[in-house]
């Protein structure tokens, strides 16, 4: 079980996205917890206002302190542990699986969403232990990027997925993208699915498997190929594959 607070301007957003298919099951389930808390609720002025200008000028609103530091305690008091806080931000270290399989062992997440020109830096600095990014670029707010987060999170914990380990063949998983895959019909198209998915010889498929992997990374992804773990034969394998379109090419 894994717990996730998200501290939010726009709690109904998560709703519509998390509430349904395999996370929504989950946590139907029981094995995923998540609550979306409105940042607005904690707000100690009448017109519950969230935000005000930066002192640093120039145009936008940057989100004031205190309601979010009110929200977050809402959450925190009390526990006797400090739940892993992650602000959502293009300023933090970009998101990937192997971050998600680290946070998929934390029992508690909370999840700070930006909006406006992001959040005065006095709250960041009290409560948050990680920013994620999800790539380098801006968004208006950070729920998207925290749906992305929670979303990638949550279909690792044990039980969220139908078969078991059915992540561990995917995309980034080991450092490398999947193989590709085929359903029913056999012939579509007049396109015959691999032969060899049909030869009922294990070890062959998985040797196939792996070697479409490679060959899938290689034409697009060449830069993970710089970080996965190749064995000899993999490094064989990617050479004769290599040679083999380079003499088709000429
Ligand atoms: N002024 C901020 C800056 O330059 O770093 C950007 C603020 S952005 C317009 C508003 C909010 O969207 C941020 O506080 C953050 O929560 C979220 N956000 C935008 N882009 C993001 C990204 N790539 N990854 C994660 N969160 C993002």
């Amino acid at each position: 079980m894994i717990r996730f607070d998200v501290l939010t301007l726009f709690p109904v957003m998560f709703e519509a996205v998390l509430g349904d298919s395999i996370i929504g099951r989950a946590r139907e389930n029981g094995l995923i917890q998540m609550n979306f808390i409105d940042i607005r609720d904690y707000t100690q002025n009448k017109h519950r206002k969230v935000d005000d200008y930066p002192y640093s000028g120039g145009g936008g609103m940057l989100m004031s302190p205190q309601p979010i530091y009110d929200a977050y305690m809402s959450v925190a008091k009390g526990l006797e542990y400090k739940p892993m806080t992650i602000y959502m931000s293009p300023q933090g270290k970009v998101f990937n699986q192997k971050m998600a399989v680290d946070l998929s062992k934390e029992r508690h997440i909370v999840i700070l969403c930006g909006h406006y020109e992001g959040v005065d830096q006095r709250v960041l600095d009290e409560i948050v232990d990680m920013e994620i990014s999800i790539g380098d670029f801006v968004m208006t707010g950070g729920e998207i990027p925290a749906m992305s987060v929670i979303d990638t999170v949550a279909r690792l914990i044990p039980g969220v997925l139908s078969s078991e380990g059915a992540y561990e063949n995917e995309s980034h998983f080991n450092g490398l993208l999947e193989y590709p895959q085929y359903t029913r019909p056999a012939v579509w198209h007049n396109k015959e699915i691999p032969e060899i998915l049909i030869s009922g010889h294990h070890a062959n498929i998985e040797k196939w498997k792996h070697e479409q992997s490679l060959i899938n990374t290689y034409n697009k992804r060449p830069d993970m190929l710089k970080k996965a773990e190749l064995s000899k034969k993999d490094i064989e394998f990617l050479g004769l594959y290599e040679k083999k379109i380079s003499d088709n090419g000429q």
